[in-house]
C-alpha cells in the first residue's frame, strides 16, 4: 500500500510504498477514510530534531484519522469489519490512572507506552495510508449517525484539541463573558464553533488573513479583530472593558502571547495551545492579577466522543478540503501559505 512518510526529522516526507499491516491480538487495522493535515506535523517537517520528543522518523505522518474497521486481531470482540470508527490519537500505557480516566495524553507511564508522548503519525506509523494499524481497540470509537469519516477525522485533534482546552475553563464563561481565538484555521475554526455551541460567551477571532476573519464570522464569532496596534484597544471594547475571561492562542509566538496577556481580565484564563515556540515574561506587574497559563495537549478519550457527538448533530461543522493521498504535500504547502479555509484531509481510496 502507499503511505506519506516521514523519514527524517527536517525534510518533506515522501509517499512510498510498504507493506499493509496486520493485526495481533488486541490489535485492529482501520482502512482510513479521511486524514487531517494539521500544522504540528509542518513543525515536525520544518523544525523539530533529535532529541526532542521521546520518538522520532522514520514514521506515517497523519495524527488525526477515521476509517472503517478492517481487520481484528485476535480477542477483540467489541467492534466488528465495516464498522466506522475515529481514532482516538494520544496512546498512553492503558493502565495508568490518567489512562484509565481516558486522559492517555498525560500517561503517567510513558514507558509502558507504544511510543512515550506519541501515537500514530507521532512516532508510530499513522493515517496518511490506505490503511493504518490501531494497537489497542479501546482507541476507535464508534461515529455516531450522522458523522462520515472524512468530517470525523479532523475532529479527532482540530476540534478535541479546543474542545479540550475550552471544556477545562467552562465555569470562566458565563453569558457576561468574553473569549478570544487567536488563529483561525484548522483548529481556530472548530474553536470558535465550539464556544458557541457549549457556551453563551461572546467571541472575539483574531488573524493576520481577512479570509479567516471572514471564517471565523462564518462559524458564529461575534468580533473579528487584525492584530496590530489598534487589536488590544478593539478586544478590551468588545468585552465591554473588562478584558477577555479565556484567550485561546492558536499560535504561540511571542506577539501573540504578549496580544492574549494584554487582553486577559483579571482572573481569566490564557491557554496556549499552538507552538509557535514564543515565550511570555511572567513577573508580579506583568500579567494581571490571578491570571492562569497553561499550555494543553490533545484532548480525553471521553471528551472526544463529546465532541464527535457536537459533530453529528450538526453543532460544529468541519470546513474540509479534500485531496487524494499523492497530492498530500500540496495540502502541507497550501497549509503552509495560509492558502486552506478550516483542514486539509487526505482520502486515501479514491
Ligand atoms: P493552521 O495553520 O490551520 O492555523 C493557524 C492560523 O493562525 C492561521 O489561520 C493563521 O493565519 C493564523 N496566524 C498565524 N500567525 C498569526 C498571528 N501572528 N496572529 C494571528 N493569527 C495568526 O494551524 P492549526 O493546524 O490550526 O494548528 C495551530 C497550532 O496549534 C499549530 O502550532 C499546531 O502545531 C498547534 N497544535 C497544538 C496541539 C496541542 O495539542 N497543543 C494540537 C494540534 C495543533
Ligand atoms: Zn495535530
Ligand atoms: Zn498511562
Amino acid at each position: 500500500m502507499r503511505a506519506l512518510r516521514l523519514l527524517e526529522w527536517r525534510s518533506d516526507p515522501v509517499l512510498v510504498e510498504v507493506e499493509e499491516p496486520r493485526p495481533s491480538p488486541g490489535q485492529v487495522v482501520v482502512r482510513i477514510g479521511g486524514a487531517g493535515a494539521c500544522h504540528s506535523d509542518l513543525h515536525l517537517m520544518r523544525e523539530f530534531q533529535a532529541g526532542q520528543v521521546g520518538w522520532g522518523p522514520p514514521f506515517t505522518l497523519g495524527h488525526e484519522n477515521a476509517g472503517w474497521v478492517h481487520a481484528l486481531g485476535p480477542g477483540v470482540a467489541e467492534l466488528e469489519i465495516g464498522q466506522p470508527v475515529a481514532v482516538y490519537g494520544p496512546w498512553g500505557c492503558g493502565t495508568c490512572q490518567r489512562c484509565r480516566l481516558g486522559i492517555e495524553t498525560y500517561c503517567e507511564n510513558p514507558r509502558g507506552a507504544p511510543v512515550p508522548g506519541g501515537g500514530g503519525g507521532l512516532g508510530l506509523d499513522g493515517g496518511m495510508a490506505e490503511y493504518m494499524l490501531v494497537p489497542a481497540a479501546r482507541h476507535l470509537l464508534p461515529l455516531p449517525d450522522g458523522l462520515d469519516p472524512v468530517a470525523a477525522a479532523p475532529l479527532t485533534d482540530a476540534g478535541l484539541t479546543p474542545y479540550h482546552a475550552i471544556r477545562r475553563s467552562w465555569a470562566k464563561l458565563s453569558p457576561d463573558a468574553t473569549a478570544v481565538v487567536i488563529g483561525v484555521g484548522g483548529l481556530g475554526h472548530l474553536g470558535v464553533q465550539i464556544l458557541k455551541a457549549t457556551t453563551a460567551a461572546r467571541v472575539v477571532a483574531v488573524d493576520t488573513r481577512p479570509e479567516a476573519l471572514a471564517l471565523a464570522r462564518a462559524c458564529g464569532a461575534d468580533v473579528t479583530v487584525s492584530p496590530g496596534h489598534a487589536a488590544v484597544a478593539e478586544i478590551r471594547e468588545a468585552s465591554r472593558g473588562r478584558g477577555a475571561d479565556l484567550v485561546l492562542d492558536f499560535v504561540g509566538n511571542d506577539a501573540t502571547l504578549a496580544l492574549g496577556v494584554a487582553v486577559a481580565r483579571t482572573m481569566g484564563d490564557l491557554t496556549v495551545v499552538g507552538l509557535g515556540g514564543g515565550t511570555l515574561p511572567i513577573s508580579f506587574f506583568s500579567v494581571p492579577y490571578e491570571v492562569s497559563v497553561q499550555t494543553t495537549y490533545w484532548g480525553s478519550r471521553p471528551e472526544l466522543a463529546e465532541v464527535l457527538e457536537l459533530g453529528a448533530r450538526g453543532l460544529v461543522r468541519v470546513r474540509v478540503t479534500t485531496f487524494p493521498l499523492e497530492r498530500a504535500m500540496d495540502a502541507y504547502r497550501q497549509l503552509e501559505r495560509g492558502g486552506l479555509e478550516g483542514r486539509a484531509v487526505i482520502v486515501p481510496h479514491g
